[in-house]
């Protein structure tokens, strides 16, 4: 069991081999694989269950847009046989009730200390430890720290004027009150038309009394065909788990199934073509559209082929022709941003209590007591304003924790000019912290949990080596990391996706650095190049033998 003692002021100071920071899909498995290996470990979640994502963005409508089949745990062949998911995508409550029996299943909880917030964490260099304080007042030593705060964790509601004023109500989708929101007989205004907004415009647009849709980016969306749980398909995808697990491994996506496309865009005839994309669009999901050719992603030409197909479908769907060529995405290429997935999206907005309001050519300027006005004077009245605006993403979470060393370094200064890790998971001079799913790594572009899983077993797997050689710190050096680094910005300007202002580069926070963040190279080169550095003696990192002192 954790060492726990007191200190002055009846604080309580614990001693572990591992703290967590985060009780999502990330922390939960943390505590299970390195508990599995004898660690002491324990998680710090700010929230008041575990869950993450799924425990906080309860707003309407809200589901994954990656088969339920897929997204779910694969460590356990006994709990992926014995899940059964109602529907092709799971919801919100699904994911979560599933996320809930797997802390149970697994004992996980009372490794778990809920509502309690880390804000800061400092590494030791002569104690070789880190010391995380929480909002609680604990004081947390460890060995180790595992970041698994989250990458779409840090809502973001737009710094506009007089919010404080408006007297109706307002929310944030990842900020979702839990008994629900009844929107019936309201007028409802709905900012953002990312993934969030899209999911939830539909529903909300049934309730309301009458919704503005205020859009700043027009976003590509295809239709998602979700449905009930076909019986055969769900007896024959548990019938080859793991082989399908394997498979995935060696995709883009960490997704399988799918055939790999075998030639570009621009050798396909248009009639081929669109016969290709038809047939995507009929099937329903975003990776399978984006895989239909080699190129999509990389050669604007091809793109081209794929984006006018979806806007001649939107211009087909949306029958006011003003409308449907805002809603048209022309400012980026398709899949450059996190490609929606929707039920009903672009027919919503044949509603007559819908109305679609452009926010780039007449930005929002303030929110009023009575609504919101806009910059050419146009006011609009509200009992209810559902902010879809995103989230600080992928280095949000880790920003809002103090991070330092006793030598003076803070991660914030480090990160100043945008995230420097070495593959995602470590950074130069904070040594003994990794990250999961962080800037640098594959994560945000993948199936998250295979990827949360593939690092995290990295993660135990270097720990045991550690102890297996008697080694207590690691870091990487700071030539390895900038290597990766430039790797990572390498591989991003060799595709399409700097070209979108996507919360990919930060683009969505204003004074934010615009740096490339993900690895897009694929989840198969990364899990490749991960398991070389580990083959070869864990390439790129330093170890040093310096037991922990701590008191
Ligand atoms: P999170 O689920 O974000 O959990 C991180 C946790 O850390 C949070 O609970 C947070 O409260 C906690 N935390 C953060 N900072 C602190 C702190 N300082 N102290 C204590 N606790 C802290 N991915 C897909 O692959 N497919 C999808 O279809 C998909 N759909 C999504 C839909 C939505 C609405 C969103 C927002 C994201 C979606 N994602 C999807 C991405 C999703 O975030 C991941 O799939 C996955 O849930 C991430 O798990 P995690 O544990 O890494 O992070
Ligand atoms: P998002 O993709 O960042 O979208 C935010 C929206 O708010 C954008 O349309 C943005 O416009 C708009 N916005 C922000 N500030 C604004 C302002 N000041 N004025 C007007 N509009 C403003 O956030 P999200 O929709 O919450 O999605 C975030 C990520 O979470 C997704 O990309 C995805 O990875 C994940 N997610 C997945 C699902 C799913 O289907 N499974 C659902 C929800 C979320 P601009 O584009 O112009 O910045």
């Amino acid at each position: 069991m954790p060492d726990a003692s007191s200190l002055p002021g009846g604080r309580a100071s614990t001693r572990l081999d591992v703290a967590i920071v985060g009780g999502g899909l990330a922390g939960l498995y943390a505590i299970h694989r390195l508990r599995g290996m004898g660690l002491h470990v324990r998680a710090f979640e700010a929230g008041s269950d575990v869950g993450g994502t799924w425990f906080w963005n309860r707003y309407p409508g809200a589901r994954c847009d990656v088969e339920s089949l897929e997204y779910s745990y694969a460590f356990s062949d006994e709990l992926q046989q014995e899940w059964k998911w109602p529907e092709r995508y799971g919801t919100q409550p699904e994911i979560l009730r599933y996320i809930n029996h797997v802390a149970d299943r697994f004992d996980l909880r009372r490794d778990v200390q809920l509502d309690t917030r880390v804000m800061s964490a400092v590494f030791d260099g002569k104690a070789n430890a880190w010391t995380l304080t929480t909002d609680k007042g604990d004081v947390v030593r460890a060995r180790f720290c595992v970041m698994a705060a989250g990458n779409l964790s840090t809502p973001r509601v737009p710094d506009f004027k007089g919010i404080g004023d408006f007297k109706g109500k307002w929310y944030h989708s990842g900020l979702w009150p839990h008994d629900g929101v009844d929107f019936s007989g309201l007028r409802v205004a709905v900012i953002g038309t990312g993934s969030s907004g899209v999911q939830m415009i539909p529903i909300i647009a049934r309730q309301a009394k009458h919704l503005h849709v205020f859009q700043r980016t027009a976003n590509f969306s295809l239709p998602a065909r979700n449905a009930p749980m076909d019986p055969d398909r769900e007896r024959r995808h548990k019938a080859d788990y793991p082989a399908r697990r394997r498979a995935a491994f060696d995709t883009p996506f960490a997704i399988a199934g799918y055939p790999k496309p075998t030639k570009s865009a621009l050798q396909a005839s248009p009639e081929e073509r669109r016969a290709a994309y038809e047939a995507k669009w009929q099937e329903g999901g975003s990776i399978s559209f984006l895989y239909a050719y080699t190129d999509l992603l990389v050669n604007k030409e091809a793109n081209d082929t794929a984006a006018e197909f979806v806007r001649d479908k939107i211009r087909g769907i949306v029958k006011d022709p003003k409308t449907a060529e805002l809603l048209a995405p022309k400012d980026h290429p398709i899949g450059t941003k996190r490609l929606c997935l929707d039920t009903g999206y672009y027919e919503t907005y044949n509603r007559d209590n819908v109305t679609l309001v452009d926010v780039r050519s007449d930005p929002i300027q303030e929110i009023t007591a009575t609504g919101l006005r806009t910059a050419s004077g146009a006011d609009y009245a509200l009992d209810a304003i559902v902010f879809a605006t995103g989230f600080d993403a992928m280095t949000g979470a880790l920003r809002e924790i103090d991070i330092r060393t006793t030598d003076g370094a803070s991660l914030a200064d480090k990160w100043a000019g945008g995230p420097l890790t070495y593959l995602g998971l470590m950074v130069s001079g904070f040594p003994n912290m990794f990250i999961i799913t962080g800037p640098g790594s594959p994560g945000v572009k993948t199936q998250m949990i295979a990827s949360i899983e593939q690092h995290t077993d990295w993660i135990a797997n270097c720990v045991a080596h550690m102890r297996r050689r008697d080694l207590d710190r690691i870091e990487p050096t700071p030539e390895a990391e900038a290597a990766w680094v430039q790797h990572v910005n390498a591989v991003a300007d060799s595709t399409l996706y700097p070209l979108a202002n996507s919360w990919y580069l930060g683009a969505n926070i204003p004074g934010k650095p615009r740096v490339f963040m993900p690895y897009v190279g694929g989840f198969d080169a990364y899990k490749r190049r991960c398991d070389a550095v580990a083959a070869n003696g864990y390439e790129g990192f330093e170890f040093s033998r310096q037991p922990a002192t701590v008191a």
